[in-house]
């Protein structure tokens, strides 16, 4: 059989996420040691997390935000774990939150105050340059749905044990709209070690090959808890 590379897409670092209990160094060595390929870090990525225009620099917050990632890449180079950069977006106004592959750290460093947008403006600039946006647990209760027209994909296997996100239902939502379905562990503890990841037919070396085989939809999805 074709060998399939296990990514994890949804992934806290303690370094970059307050509520990430888990240093990225130990975190991504269990990841390899339970057969993963790879790791995109998608930290918090939001004014609530990193602060304000007026409150801090923005490249101070990107520092901030980047932390967990590199500790991450670091690491993962040591082990041949293939790590890429995401992130979590939450803007203004709602607790819903997208995740975002295809970033880079130039790109990051160049938009000011990215997150303090909202996703009708970041969705043209993101779908342009290759990215991919994906509502993160779109059923969670706090939570509700974009506009599909701004968005890739949708979250339907969410594999983290303290949520209940309602994965059938996004199952059908994706479904309804034709979006790209995803699954993620939302990993903050170690309780949520491959809770659920995708299976690539190949191996993608930067945020970007990523963010274009999910919007091919070149992938299976894998959980190991139940739905
Ligand atoms: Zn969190
Ligand atoms: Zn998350």
């Amino acid at each position: 059989m074709k060998k399939a590379y296990r990514f994890e897409t949804h992934f806290h670092t303690k370094e970059s996420s307050p509520c990430g209990c888990v240093p990225a160094a130990e975190s991504v060595r269990k990841y390899y040691e339970s057969g993963y390929d790879g790791i995109v870090i998608t930290d918090h990525f939001s004014a609530g997390v990193l602060g304000s225009e007026g409150g801090t620099s923005w490249q101070t917050a990107m520092d901030r935000f980047l932390k967990g990632y590199w500790a991450a890449k670091n690491e993962g180079e040591k082990l041949g774990l293939t790590i890429l950069l995401g992130a979590e977006f939450r803007f203004p106004g709602n607790y819903n939150d997208f995740l975002v592959y295809g970033l880079s750290e130039d790109f990051l460093r160049g938009w000011e105050w990215l997150y303090e947008a909202s996703l009708q403006s970041f969705f043209p600039i993101a779908d342009k340059l290759g990215f991919a946006v994906v509502q993160a647990h779109p059923f969670r209760a706090e939570c509700y749905r974009g506009n599909p027209a701004y968005l890739h994909g949708i979250e339907v296997f969410y594999g983290n044990p303290r949520h209940n996100s309602k994965n059938m239902l996004a199952k059908e939502w994706a479904q309804k709209y034709g979006l790209l379905e995803s699954a993620g562990s939302d990993f903050h503890k170690m309780e949520d070690l491959a809770g659920a990841s995708v299976l690539l037919g190949k191996r993608p070396r930067t945020s970007l090959e990523f963010a274009h085989l999910l919007r091919e939809r070149a992938y299976r999805l894998e959980t190991r808890r139940k739905l």
